[in-house]
């Protein structure tokens, strides 16, 4: 694979949702990339600014780690996909973004752990894999999450992340976030 440069992560990261995202998200009713812009099209919807849309467009983006050609981490094993996505972004996108892309799952262990009712209403499939990303934090992990420098939009990219699985849903493409996308890239690589 070719190096990925300012100007080739964006057509990069929209070819990935144009060739993969059609794949199964594991145990849930809609594709990858169905769940991804369903989550952008939340956050969007609620104004929030440009930064927390496109966590929320790419925060399952490690799940296609066998695209990052210098990535050699197994990406097969579930745990580590937030922290692949987040290693792939970190080079692009400010640091809100990869925080919100690596932290996504530590946020359900999180919100698990502080707010009862969060639990009840989390999907069979993100249950089921919660035991296997080590269940909800305990308290000396919640501390340590409440100190970390984005803990609020971490938890609300949680949010959207998991209000994105809704069958048949019909939301904007990535086209519609392409320049959005690209905007935080500019702004980020120019600071
Ligand atoms: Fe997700």
């Amino acid at each position: 694979m070719t190096e990925l440069t300012q100007d080739t992560i964006v057509p990069f990261l929209a070819d990935i949702f144009a060739r993969r995202g059609h794949e199964e998200y594991l145990g849930e009713e809609v594709t990858m990339s169905a769940h991804m812009l369903q989550a952008a099209h939340f956050a969007e919807a609620e104004g929030q600014r440009v930064e927390i849309i496109v966590a929320a467009l790419l925060h399952d983006i490690g799940h296609f780690t066998s695209e990052f050609g210098s990535f050699t981490m197994n990406d097969t094993v579930d745990r580590l996909h937030e922290e692949a996505g987040a290693t792939v972004l970190a080079e692009f996108f400010p640091s809100v973004v990869t925080d919100c892309v690596r932290d996504h799952v530590a946020a359900k262990r999180y919100l698990c752990a502080v707010d009862p009712t969060y639990f009840d209403d989390l999907s069979d499939a993100s249950v089921q894999s919660l035991s296997l990303q080590g269940g909800p934090m305990n308290e000396a992990e919640v501390a340590e999450f409440e100190k970390l420098e984005n803990t609020r939009d971490i938890v609300q990219v949680r949010l959207y992340d998991d209000r994105g699985k809704v069958h048949g849903m019909e939301v904007p493409g990535f086209d519609h976030y392409r320049s959005m996308v690209q905007g935080v890239v500019d702004s980020h690589l120019s600071t």
